[in-house]
């Protein structure tokens, strides 16, 4: 066999790695507090369960349009409409099984070997794995601690040339917790004006979730870089629907009938009954998505909090998602070493920030996806482990 070299560059996802790791632990008798995988540790709500249910009863279990059912992509532009008063056609709207595939799809779309593409050091590790996939050279663009890892405007700008032709943001962002606000998206889109062909993929998974009142300042919110913008959203971190596999995409013209030919030419269409669960959600009741974030509220105060309190170690406030992100480097401990060893020795299952990048070096990522009672537990595991142990 010969299979392509491409393959080759494929990245990974360490949190999942992590996650095999931990449960492997759990099955041999361990105690471990999963504070590593990245998603909501509440229940999908029932209404939206039987939503699914229902459509199955009722014979929707066959094929449905390649971008998904209609009613569906309406209630994707309605409520992008009452979120960031932009008007978006239910056909630019393409559902896909999961926030990852519109990411897959706009780097295949943009990445080839002589081409550069733009993503966040630290960030989500698939951008990176993706653009050495296609060939492209990926350019980091530091997301620094000092700035409340938000991303800045001018230096993301510099770093544009006449090679480049894919931007890739992610606000509020993972593995960090920052949030870039308006005024410095606002900048950077004015200073997209200079680069007309450059495309942007605004990766906003985690739109819903800000803290402190803050407002989510969403890319879709300006019409002169509409013609060149996708927008990537899904269902999976604010329903706590991680395993139902649902994302949309909002896809510009010139783009959008390519989008759904690769859907046509890999998985036809979105799980049918899953479509119409994602339908409850967006119509149904939002009480539980506010309790899950009242909780998610109180668990990022508690842990920046204790974090802060562990010597050598410093945490910002992250003002959104469900990550804190703290800096080691006080402890004289290797990211990697420490996740490692808190892992397999203290019990707790935390992710070595080099897994988001060269400029993760330093922090480990912490999910705050678990009760608040389990958090204190493993803070208070990490704190007796470095006690009781030198940095490796
Ligand atoms: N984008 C970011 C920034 C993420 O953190 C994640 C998941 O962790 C995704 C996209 C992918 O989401 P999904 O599980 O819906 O594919």
């Amino acid at each position: 066999m010969q299979p392509v070299a491409a393959l080759d560059r494929l990245g990974d996802e360490n949190a999942f790695a992590v996650l095999a790791r931990a449960t492997e632990l759990q099955q041999q008798g361990r105690s471990i507090i999963n504070l590593g995988i990245g998603q909501p540790d509440f229940r999908t709500p029932e209404h939206i369960v039987e939503a699914a249910v229902e459509a199955l009863r009722g014979g929707a279990h066959g094929y449905t349009q390649a971008g998904g059912v209609l009613p569906l992509r309406e209630a994707v532009a309605a409520d992008l409409f009452a979120r960031h008063g932009a008007s978006v056609s239910p056909d630019n709207i393409l559902v896909v099984p999961g926030g990852k595939v519109t990411m897959f799809m706009a780097i295949t779309m943009f990445g080839e070997p002589g081409t550069e593409i733009l993503y966040p050091d630290p960030g989500f590790p698939i951008y990176r794995s993706m653009i050495e996939y296609t060939g492209a050279t990926p350019i980091p663009v530091p997301i620094r601690e000092e700035n409340d890892f938000a991303f800045s405007a001018d230096e993301t700008l510099s770093l544009i040339n006449e090679r480049t032709r894919l931007l890739i943001l992610n606000s509020p962002a993972n593995p960090t917790g920052g949030v870039t606000q308006r005024d410095e998206i606002t900048k950077l889109v004015n200073g997209l004006e200079n680069h007309p062909n450059l495309a942007i993929l605004s990766d906003e998974i985690y739109a819903r979730m800000t803290y402190e009142g803050l407002p989510h300042t969403s890319l879709i919110e300006y019409p002169q870089i509409r013609e060149r913008l996708i927008l990537l959203n899904g269902w999976s971190k604010t329903w706590a629907m991680t395993g139902w596999r649902m994302g949309y995409g909002v896809w510009p013209d010139a783009l959008v009938d390519y989008a759904r030919k690769i859907a046509v030419n890999c998985w036809s269409c979105v799980n049918t009954a899953a479509q119409y669960a994602g339908l409850a959600a967006l119509n149904g009741p939002q009480d539980e998505v506010d309790a899950m974030m009242a909780a998610f509220d109180e668990r990022r105060q508690v842990i920046t909090e204790l974090l802060n309190q562990l010597p050598g170690v410093t945490c910002r406030t992250p003002l959104g998602a469900f990550y804190a992100f703290p800096n080691i480097t006080g402890t004289g401990w290797k990211s990697k070493a420490l996740a490692s060893a808190l892992l397999e020795e203290a019990g707790v299952a935390t992710i070595g920030g080099p897994d988001f990048g060269v400029l993760g070096d330093g922090y480990l990522r912490l999910s705050y996806a678990n009760s608040t009672q389990n958090i204190k537990e493993a803070i208070s595991r990490v704190e007796a482990f470095l006690s009781e142990h030198s940095p490796r």
